[in-house]
């Protein structure tokens, strides 16, 4: 099986390697190292350093790629519920000055480091504002729709918002357009289902449930328009780059992240103020609070009763720093590439991102040992430690943009794994071409709690793979090269310790006594990630499978017209789905017919071929190369040069974040925004761009 490529071992014997080879002693010892101190983007060369001699040590070629960036550090903050304000006279009382600040604790000792870093948000504007606030639910586009039509004054006030939902920039740029002045967001422990003080479960660090001084800190940007530095979209970030105005991707108005500790007095002092939130739906109430006497009134608070938000940001363009290893196969131009984010919020950062970095260099040592014994990849592999992620996917986003040209013609797919293992649920999302690799190496790596020995976590897992929206390294891949990708990761079960996102609890301690105690999912995350990259490299015909995206695109469809039974376009304007229908059908009958003939390939080449018939063997040897080129250029099919409206970067006609969503997927975005908006002309427009889309997937696949 190892022919014609893969040189020096049986597939079988790297197959084993690479399932062995993992560890938990030594994943635990890299989180430990990841984890022992402040590692924010641009200030973590030590980090980068330390990751490159390591991946050298184990045989991989590495370098470091360093990029200057456009970013913000917290210089100082304040929040204030002021009373008793005369405007005149701008006296006022304090009744409750915000902490801003996570307690240290004993246990804990990263909590307690004196460079310990600040709570604040990334790419949020400096700003010292005092206004009357408003209660605005999770701050998603239909919260502030529903506030609108209650009429609730927004504008000149400034927003609370429970964090949840949506991307948290999103719930800014929205307030900001509604003429909003600041924005406060903090976690209601309604987000930790059962699993609450509430409830009866001490809090971290003593149990499992959430620690009421916790912030989840996190970037501002407007993830669904734009991914990388804001000042140079679409090209890299090098000295000397031109630069634009960033602010149509962050916002302009303060923001401060909170614990719901502080959030508490403010939620309070609305008690009687405005509608309540039962007038909307329960989510509003939430009633995470209730029992500590928050009524969830909306507000907006009398004139009377103000906030005072200060915040001071530091902006500046500095160095970020990826490490870059390669392992070059015997085929240089179908590279595939793990990549994984190596900044966090915080000192910690053991869950997001170093759990998966702990499993990544896991991976790497496994294909090390490989090496060792003799294995020589078929196709190149690279593996790629992001800085910068937390702010806007800055490390990955300039590196696609600067070698966009080599990436289209020569790369295959991008696996990434941000959150390895937080808890104890596989949680995976992926452009349908890779599908069937994931579950084929799911049903080879053993599920991390053993119920019934033996057990894969192909056995153990609901199967659900989700389509790709945005919030990790894999969008400039997906949505701006056409590469398919994949991300994957163990996160939270309802019942499983309380996960403290971008908070200075995302500790190692955290992790050793209740994210991953046994340290058995980082280890198989790293497992599965290493299967699914073997396969990927070795088999001669890529493991990619057309089919499940022509299913998947028709399912799309269908999702589509979902949309337009609601929209105002109606059935006998100009818009039709009629050539969509067509498209996505031939499209279907060519992937089938595609993926067959490769089975058949594969067949083929199972078969020995006597050495006299060697003409024979130099054909099968074209017509894998050729079955192999289609498979790699399939998604880049799906590209439109002109982007999305309003978010040109974003040229990905099927996938991208939602406009409003951020983290989730919209599938069909311009065309379902089109309906959405109840534009016909653009519906249209849509309609055509994809249609000729889906006829050059087709005729790349029939060439
Ligand atoms: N993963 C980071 C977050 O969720 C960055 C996401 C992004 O900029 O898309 O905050
Ligand atoms: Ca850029
Ligand atoms: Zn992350
Ligand atoms: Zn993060």
């Amino acid at each position: 099986q190892a022919w014609p490529g893969g040189d020096g071992m049986t597939y079988e014997e790297l197959q084993t390697i690479l399932l062995q080879t993992p560890n938990e002693v030594e994943a635990r010892k890299s989180s430990e190292y990841y984890t022992a101190g402040p590692h924010l983007a641009g200030k973590n060369l030590s980090q980068a350093l330390w990751t490159k001699e390591k991946w050298e040590d184990y045989g991989v070629t590495s370098s470091i790629v360093a990029y200057d960036v456009y970013l913000n550090y917290p210089l100082d903050h304040r929040l204030a519920l002021l009373e008793g304000v005369d405007l005149a006279t701008n006296r006022h009382k304090i009744r409750y000055e915000c902490s801003l600040e996570e307690d240290v604790l004993d246990q804990d000792p990263t909590t307690g480091l004196s460079d310990r870093i600040p709570t604040f948000h990334g790419y949020s504007a400096s700003g010292n504002v005092t206004a009357p606030y408003v209660y605005v639910n999770f701050g998603t586009y239909k919260d502030f729709e529903d506030l609108l039509a209650a009429n609730v004054s927004l504008a000149g006030n400034i927003a609370i918002a429970k964090y949840g939902r949506v991307f948290r920039g999103l719930k800014v740029k929205r307030a900001q357009e509604l003429g909003m002045v600041g924005m406060v967001m903090y976690t209601d422990p309604q987000e930790d289902g059962e699993m609450t003080v509430a409830s009866g479960y001490k809090a971290y660090p003593e149990g499992p449930a959430r620690n009421p001084s916790s912030v989840q800190r996190g970037s501002t940007q407007y993830n669904s328009v734009l991914a990388g530095d804001p000042t140079t979209p679409g090209i890299p970030s090098k000295p000397g780059s031109p630069r634009v105005d960033p602010h149509k991707a962050i916002p302009s108005i303060p923001s401060l992240p909170i614990s719901y500790r502080d959030a508490l007095p403010l939620l309070k002092a609305l008690n009687g103020y405005g509608p309540n939130a039962s007038h909307f739906n329960k989510y509003w109430q939430g009633g995470g609070l209730t029992h500590e006497g928050v009524d969830y009134n909306i507000g907006p608070s009398p004139d009377s009763l103000v906030l005072n938000l200060m915040n001071a940001q530091e902006y500046t363009t500095t160095p970020i720093w990826n490490v870059i290893g390669v392992i070059n196969g015997s085929i240089p131009d179908e590279a595939i590439i793990l990549g994984n984010h190596r900044d966090a919020w915080i000192a910690g950062g053991a869950g997001d991102p170093n759990s998966g970095s702990a499993a990544f260099n896991e991976v790497i040592r496994a294909f090390s040992v490989a090496m060792q014994a003799g294995w020589k990849p078929l196709r190149t592999l690279v593996f790629a430690s992001w800085d910068g992620e937390e702010y806007g996917l800055l490390g990955s986003t300039e590196w696609v943009e600067e070698y966009l040209p080599w990436l289209s013609a020569g790369s295959v797919a991008y696996l990434n794994v941000d959150v390895g293992s937080v808890g104890p649920k596989l949680n995976a999302a992926a452009s349908p071409l890779l599908n069937k690799v994931i579950l084929e190496a799911a049903g080879l790596v053993p599920s991390p709690n053993q119920t019934v020995q033996g057990q894969t976590l192909l056995d153990t897992w609901d199967k659900r793979i989700k389509t790709m929206g945005s919030g990790s390294d894999f969008t400039a891949f997906q949505d701006f090269a056409g590469i398919p990708s994949l991300d994957l990761g163990f996160k939270e079960a309802p019942n499983s310790p309380v996960y403290h996102y971008h908070s200075n609890y995302d500790s190692f301690y955290w992790m050793d006594k209740f994210g991953d105690n046994q340290w058995h999912c980082h280890i198989t995350i790293a497992k599965l990630w290493a299967q699914i990259a073997m396969q990927l490299c070795e088999t001669p015909v890529l493991s990619l499978n057309t089919t499940d995206y022509a299913l998947a695109l028709s399912r799309y469809l269908e999702g589509v017209k979902e949309k337009a039974k609601k929209s105002t376009i109606g059935e006998d304007s100009a818009f039709s789905f009629k050539f969509l229908d067509h498209a996505t059908s031939e499209l279907q009958a060519a992937a089938t017919r595609f993926d067959t003939y490769t089975a058949n390939l594969i067949l083929r080449l199972s078969k020995p071929v006597p050495w006299w018939q060697w003409w024979k063997t130099v054909k099968l040897l074209y017509e894998v190369r050729k079955a192999n080129t289609k498979y790699k250029l399939l998604e880049r099919q799906f590209l439109y040069p002109g982007g999305l409206d309003h978010r040109p970067w974003f040229k990905h006609v099927v996938f991208a974040p939602g406009r409003w969503t951020g983290y989730s997927g919209a599938t069909y975005p311009g065309l379902a925004e089109s309906l959405e908006d109840g534009n016909v002309t653009n519906a249209v427009r849509w309609g055509e761009i994809i249609v000729e889309r889906l006829e050059g997937a087709k005729s790349l696949l029939e060439k």
